[in-house]
């Protein structure tokens, strides 16, 4: 079987550029070996939002009070919470499904395997294309920690899926992930405790905002416990101990639950990756180039598998770019203005240079910051709740990154996001209209 364009997984990478060929006219095979959507769909994006929907849902009934609306008794329903993120995901892999089937692109469902770079096996077939993407996504990183093989212990998996809420959970890795997952468990109750190596949490976001999220989760009731180093764990009764060396001492903390979450690696094995002569990084990962191809001409690694950003809409990027390259129209991948968010409540979003990434690359920088209190309709709806807007210019008033602390960041900060890409100064804020009240003014404030 012959086509132009083959690709493995179909994660947002792989079906966006399933899409984007077929779309062009071009033939196109993709190969998932579970379910399409990958594990954004399946089993990270969507179904953590999902229950973080529920989770904000049930603190908005709780305190309620705030704005004096009356709610006599407020409960959750773990188990229904569990099969509303499976109808969600259903429904959304069923989408994937019909719009690529609707493009006529042929999906083989079954482990691809990379025979040269323009032949792929998989189930007993053959294909051979014209252009090979590789899509493979990227898996959780479990550390070989003393005792790890004697607990039970969750990855996001098992947490996405757990429908008993347990009385406590202690969280190794304070990223992203694990922090979704604190403010999850903690709304619901649970007594959540965060161990982090390093000295701040979510490693990456502008460390003012981790420490305004750290410190109002530690007001909810969330421990977090820094330069923290794991160094075993165990079982104990009725749940795990997980041992700590911190400051020079050691300590331990038991939770009924542990949840391992201390970062992902992209996926480089088990699908013939070897057989291509690829240039990889020190790591180990396929380099591209800003067309996302690979050092053999026409195999691109897009999304996860390359290492450079793991975030879904990179991924989404990235593919549309390796498309555009396939086709001969002039793109090219640009990572200066990707936004990176936590979903936490409230949400923090990033996009551009941190504070710390422009001081260690020797940049000049001035930080403009506004409370998000500026904005009417900030205050109308978020009672008691504060919230901030950083913005980090060079010289010119030129804007190098903005970091938001407060809801609906995710929303906003693709405008920010927009600024940074095209080079925009501070000062073009003020030359929008727009709608009033909205927290988005915030950024005519700056
Ligand atoms: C808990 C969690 C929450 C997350 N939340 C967010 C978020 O809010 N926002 C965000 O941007 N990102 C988030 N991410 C990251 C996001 O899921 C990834 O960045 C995204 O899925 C990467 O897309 P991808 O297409 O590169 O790979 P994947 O989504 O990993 O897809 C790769 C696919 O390839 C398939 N595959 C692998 N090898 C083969 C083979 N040999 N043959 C056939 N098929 C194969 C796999 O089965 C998989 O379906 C989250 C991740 C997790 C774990």
């Amino acid at each position: 079987m012959k086509y132009q364009v083959a690709i493995i997984g179909g994660g947002p990478a792989g079906y966006t550029a399933a899409e984007a060929a077929a779309k062009a006219g071009l033939s196109v095979v993709l190969f998932e070996k579970n379910s399409l959507g990958g594990v954004c769909l399946n089993e990270g994006c969507i179904p953590t939002k999902t229950l973080l929907y529920s989770a904000k849902t049930y603190d908005a009934a709780r305190h309620a009070g705030k704005y004096a609306v009356n709610v006599q008794e407020v409960t959750f329903d773990l188990p229904k919470i569990i099969s509303r993120k499976a109808k969600v995901v259903r429904k959304l892999v069923l989408g994937i499904k019909s719009r690529l089937a609707a493009l006529h692109v042929t999906v083989v469902t079954g482990e691809a395997c990379v025979v040269d770079a323009r032949t792929v096996t998989c189930g007993g077939d053959t294909y051979e294309c014209d252009h090979l993407l590789l899509c493979t996504g990227s898996q959780s990183f479990v550390p070989p920690l003393e005792g790890l093989d004697q607990v039970p212990y969750w990855t996001h998996r098992e947490a996405l899926s757990n429908k008993e809420v347990p009385s406590s959970l202690v969280i190794v890795g304070g990223g992203v992930i694990g922090m979704e997952f604190a403010a999850f468990f903690s709304s619901l109750g649970v007594k959540v405790t965060v161990v982090e190596l390093l000295d701040e949490i979510l490693n990456g976001i502008d460390r003012e905002m981790a420490a305004l999220v750290r410190a109002d989760y530690a007001k909810k009731g969330v421990d977090f416990l820094l330069q923290t180093k794991v160094t075993a764990v165990r079982p104990a009764d009725g749940g795990v101990t997980v041992c700590y060396e911190h400051a020079g001492g050691t300590g331990c903390v038991t939770g009924e639950k542990l949840l391992m979450s201390v970062g992902r690696r992209p996926v480089i094995e088990g699908f013939g990756l070897e057989n291509l002569p690829i240039e990889r990084t020190g790591r180990g990962w396929p380099k591209v180039d800003r067309h996302l191809q690979t050092s053999v001409p026409g195999v691109y690694a897009c999304g996860d598998l390359n290492g450079v950003s793991l975030l879904a809409h990179t991924a989404v990027r990235e593919a549309e770019v390796a498309v555009h390259h396939i086709l001969g129209i002039a793109d090219e991948m640009d990572y200066r203005a990707i936004p990176g968010v936590v979903y936490t409540h409230p949400e923090v979003a990033s996009v551009g240079s941190s504070e710390e990434a422009l001081q260690a690359a020797g940049t000049p920088y001035q930080a403009v910051r506004v409370p998000m209190a500026f904005s009417g309709r900030f205050v109308a709806e978020n009672e008691g709740v504060n919230g901030w807007c950083k913005a980090l210019t060079d010289a010119d008033g030129r804007l190098l990154g903005m970091h938001l602390y407060g809801n609906p960041a995710s929303e906003l900060i693709v405008m920010a996001g927009m600024m940074i890409a095209d080079g925009r100064q501070l000062a073009d804020w003020k030359r929008y209209v727009f709608p009033h009240p909205t927290v988005g003014e915030i950024f005519r404030e700056l």
